[in-house]
């Protein structure tokens, strides 16, 4: 028993400099907490944040992206406006752990007084494929100019977590870093009660578009039989895209929704919302908005989102830019 005694003085000087650091700690977080929080003006997009853990081998995986003259798609208006307006936004703050910062990788925490949000979840799993080290490695187009190769395909595609049952196996993978990315993307939307969103379409092969457009085809065929193949095609680029042009062949970006097929009535619904307003803080962006069809070329697509890095998805939600235009800002075409 008089052992006892004589060990318990030195634990007791370590804990009480184990309390004097944390002290100094909390004080230097407070501090930077009052200088850095708020709203981010133009000039207060994040930095790239090295990336604690080694991030992902994909180097080689950015696809050959190559130039064409083919003409740009043309675009249908969205023939159901009404509705997106309709609704309250009125989603509840999470119950959780939201706030309690000092678990939080040093990036997701540096990022979190940048954007004047906090992340709900625990970012420490995601932090890597979030933030990618090369914040631009994912930041390119695929469309009818920038086409991708016949026989380009990811070689890090995985199965999507959150995928809808019942979809074909070919529709169900992503590239593993977007993956990831993806969900912690939902696992937040889970926090705040967007808990019924699954992906129904993820990569998509060239022959698979291949497939997708040319029954397409045949439909506008049967049912148009007098026009030229001109006309019939032009139907057809209204709602798909000829293989090469997709963006899903890129294995970065998934059709999400929780709907019974992707619908534009999606864009009334509080998950469509939130989806949107919080998508560039796991890196995602919405591929398609309904503003910037003249410049994308593609009918607004509330369901469709594409993985490009959370700095590059922070930066474009800053200021206000899609994707051909971000590109644009950074001279990458
Ligand atoms: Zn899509």
């Amino acid at each position: 028993m008089a052992r006892k005694t004589k060990k318990a003085s030195p634990y007791l000087y370590v804990a009480i400099g184990l309390i004097a650091v944390a002290v100094i700690l909390l004080v230097t977080i407070l501090v930077l907490s009052v200088t850095e929080y708020g709203e981010p003006g133009e000039s207060s997009v994040p930095v790239s944040v090295g990336s604690p853990i080694p991030s992902e081998p994909n180097e080689s995986q950015t696809p050959s992206v190559q130039t064409s003259s083919e003409p740009p798609v043309s675009v249908a208006e969205s023939s159901d406006e009404s509705e997106a307006s309709s609704q309250p936004v009125s989603v509840e703050p999470p119950v959780s752990n939201a706030g309690d910062l000092s678990e939080q990788p040093e990036t997701a925490k540096a990022y979190e007084q940048t954007v004047g949000k906090a992340y709900s979840i625990d970012m420490n799993p995601y932090e890597q494929y979030v933030c990618p080290a090369d914040p631009m490695e994912y930041v390119f187009l695929v469309d009818a100019s920038h086409t991708l190769a016949a026989d380009f395909e990811p070689a890090d595609l995985v199965y999507i977590k959150d995928m809808k049952p019942g979809r074909p196996d070919y529709y169900s993978k992503m590239r593993a870093v977007a993956e990831k990315a993806l969900e912690a993307f939902l696992e937040e939307g889970r926090m705040y009660g967007i808990d019924d969103v699954l992906v129904s379409n993820g990569y998509r092969s060239y022959g698979s578009q291949a497939n997708l457009f040319n029954s397409y085809i045949a439909e506008e065929r049967a049912a148009h039989p007098d026009e030229t193949d001109e006309q019939i095609e032009a139907r057809v680029l209204v709602y798909s895209l000829r293989p090469g042009t997709s963006e899903h062949q890129s294995g970065l970006c998934v059709d999400m929704h929780n709907q019974k097929s992707t619908d534009l009535s999606f864009a009334g619904t509080e998950a469509a919302k939130w989806l949107e307003a919080n998508c560039y803080r796991f890196g995602f962006i919405l591929r398609y908005p309904e503003d910037k069809e003249d410049i994308t070329t593609v009918m607004f697509e509330p369901w469709h989102f594409r993985f490009v890095g959370r700095e590059a998805a922070t930066e474009m939600h800053e200021l206000g830019m899609c994707l051909e235009e971000y590109c644009d800002y950074k001279g990458i075409r």
